[in-house]
């Protein structure tokens, strides 16, 4: 996906990947600040340990309490802070690392986009567990007005904590550990149960029906249909996979380093092509 916009922006940079163990996170952020590199993304599980490396932390990293986007920054020649990026000649030597998080906005795009969804006063939402991503998805439609936020985690005393920290962010959000009773306007998986083709649901059927909702959205993205999807659209339900997420933080990350408007179009195509091989 990268790599695409990167050509069709015209820039003459490579997007690469790399297997970091976490306790050599800090030295591989030093070693690409050292290298000069651009920017970097950061995934599981280096989002939250990254936040204490940053020189500086934009609002959406302090906001969602995570990194997944690093910018690399050097003073210009009006000593003000500049995208390694806009550089055309030699950077300078002092580079400062800032964090980002497209996480969060990324999720929201996709879902007015992908299944049409707009809070209903009253109504609630399903949110399906309690890790790093559900833990943003917690936190945004909170900040959101989420109507009834309804959270359920296999460990739930992880739910519990993150309960703690919207009530104590975003006191005028309702928030409650458990199934709802009633209907909800939409259920967000955000476990990693159906990544796998023998998984599971990732609910119980029997504290929870299909039938007490209206829009699904699966963050998983491979496979494309997961069967809390097939069985979403089996009950009449919107549903969408992950991947317009995916797309959305990583068009969000392209504007952050190149301070050009993503070729939206260009990231999908490939995005799609990449992942599902069409
Ligand atoms: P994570 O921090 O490892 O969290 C995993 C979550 O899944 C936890 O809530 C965990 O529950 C739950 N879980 C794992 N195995 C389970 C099982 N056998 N039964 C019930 N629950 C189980 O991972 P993450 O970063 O939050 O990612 C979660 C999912 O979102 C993954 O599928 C990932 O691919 C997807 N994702 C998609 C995007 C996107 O752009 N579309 C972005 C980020 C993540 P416990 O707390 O009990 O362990």
């Amino acid at each position: 996906m990268h790599n695409a916009g990167i050509a069709a922006l015209g820039l003459n940079w490579r997007y690469l990947a790399f297997d970091v163990p976490p306790d050599h996170l800090r030295a591989a952020i030093e070693g690409a600040r050292t290298l000069k590199f651009i920017g970097l993304n950061l995934t599981v599980p280096h989002k939250l340990l990254a936040l204490e490396m940053m020189d500086e932390l934009d609002a959406s990293a302090q906001r969602w309490g995570a990194v997944n986007t690093i910018r690399f920054e050097a003073r210009d020649a009006q000593g003000q802070w500049r995208p390694l990026g806009r550089f055309a000649g030699k950077v300078p030597d002092t580079v400062r690392a800032k964090g980002f998080n497209t996480d969060a906005d990324a999720l929201s795009q996709a879902l007015r986009e992908d299944i049409d969804w707009q809070l209903l006063p009253g109504t609630g939402v399903l949110l399906l567990g309690a890790g790093g991503a559900g833990r943003v998805a917690a936190l945004k439609l909170a900040s959101e007005g989420a109507g009834i936020l309804f959270l359920v985690n296999r460990t739930i005393a992880k739910a519990e904590a993150m309960a703690a920290e919207i009530r104590k962010r975003f006191p005028q959000q309702q928030v409650t550990v458990g199934y709802p009773k009633n209907k909800v306007d939409m259920v967000i998986n955000a476990t990693s149960l159906g990544l796998q083709p023998e998984d599971d649901l990732p609910f119980d059927p029997k504290q929870f029906s299909l039938q007490q909702t209206r829009c699904v959205y699966d963050l998983i993205y491979r496979p494309a249909e997961t069967a809390l999807l097939k069985a979403a659209r089996a009950a009449g339900c919107r549903a969408a996979n992950g991947l317009g997420m995916l797309l959305h933080q990583g068009a969000k990350a392209l504007e952050i380093w190149s301070d050009k408007p993503a070729p939206l179009g260009v990231l999908r195509r490939a995005l799609e092509k990449e992942v599902y091989g069409k």
